[in-house]
């Protein structure tokens, strides 16, 4: 009676094993049809593999090529009463490059001061166009006032916007303040036209696709401060990265037309990083 109730218990934990595993080949098969499913061991097999393999218990396995040992050797030919064939697993994909993805040009990017810190006057919002893509081209200012290295630079940042907007010396009024990024001598960025609106700065089409990034001074008679032109370099690699941008699509704006910016002493960087230099 003990050894029947212990065949009963090990039929079950069996079936509940394989049941457990998924399969649906349980019970206990002692009958051999002639077709019974066969399995040449190969180096590195184990009956718990050949066993989850084909979904039929290491028991079954044992009993039905009467082992004596656990171990295989490679070469043998073991018969599998009530398994099934292992379903072949599905190549895996090749993999695909997938695209760089480009930052989003909505929102100030967290490592410039937001344009809310220090502007006073509203974007005109119907004399601006939208960048309308991601930005492929920078092109580097200065701003050409030696104050605005030394005045506190939401005065500086107020007073070009101020300028912007008048439309001084200029064909036509600004929405707002026409580049995107400036830095100052201390080497922290600033935002001025958020990067969703294409820039005023370059002179008509120039300005799609294109970011401005305006140093605060005068480099025709200034030298660019180490912490502005440290950060100038960290600004452009951050943009290439970000969007794509290729150095050789970085610019000075004499450029684009006859003029001193962004400076002498400030073309020469903007250069040598375009052209890998520096
Ligand atoms: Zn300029």
């Amino acid at each position: 009676m003990v050894i029947i109730r212990r065949s009963l218990a090990a039929a079950l934990a069996c079936v509940l094993l394989l049941v457990g595993a998924g399969c649906r080949t349980g019970g206990v098969v002692r009958t051999v049809p002639s077709d019974v499913l066969t399995h040449t061991v190969a180096v590195g097999d184990t009956l718990s593999k050949i066993s989850r393999a084909y979904c039929i218990g290491v028991d079954e396995i044992i009993l039905a090529n009467n082992l004596d040992r656990i171990e295989l050797q490679p070469g043998r030919v073991l018969r599998l009463p009530g398994g099934r064939k292992p379903i072949a697993k599905p190549a895996l994909p090749v993999e695909q490059p997938v695209a760089k993805p480009t930052a989003s040009v909505d929102g100030c990017p967290d490592y410039a001061a937001p344009r809310s810190t220090w502007a006073i006057q509203a974007i005109d919002a119907g004399n601006i166009d939208p960048m309308g893509g991601t930005p492929w081209r920078i092109t580097v200012h200065h701003s050409g006032d030696a104050s605005d290295a030394r005045d506190e630079v939401v005065t500086a940042l107020r007073r070009i916007e101020q300028q912007h907007k008048l439309g001084a010396g200029k064909n036509e009024p600004f929405a707002c303040i026409g580049y995107h990024f400036i830095i100052s001598s201390d080497g922290r960025i600033w935002e001025g036209r958020p990067l969703q609106y294409q820039g005023a700065h370059a002179t008509g089409d120039n300005n799609k696709g294109n970011i401005g990034i305006c140093l605060l001074g005068n480099f025709d008679t200034q030298n660019v401060p180490v912490a502005q032109r440290d950060r100038l370099y960290w600004l452009l690699e951050r943009l290439c990265a970000d969007y794509g941008i290729s150095a050789s699509n970085i610019v000075g704006h004499n450029h684009f037309k006859t003029t001193d910016c962004p400076g002498r002493h400030l073309e020469p960087l903007v250069l040598g990083f375009a052209h890998g230099s520096r």
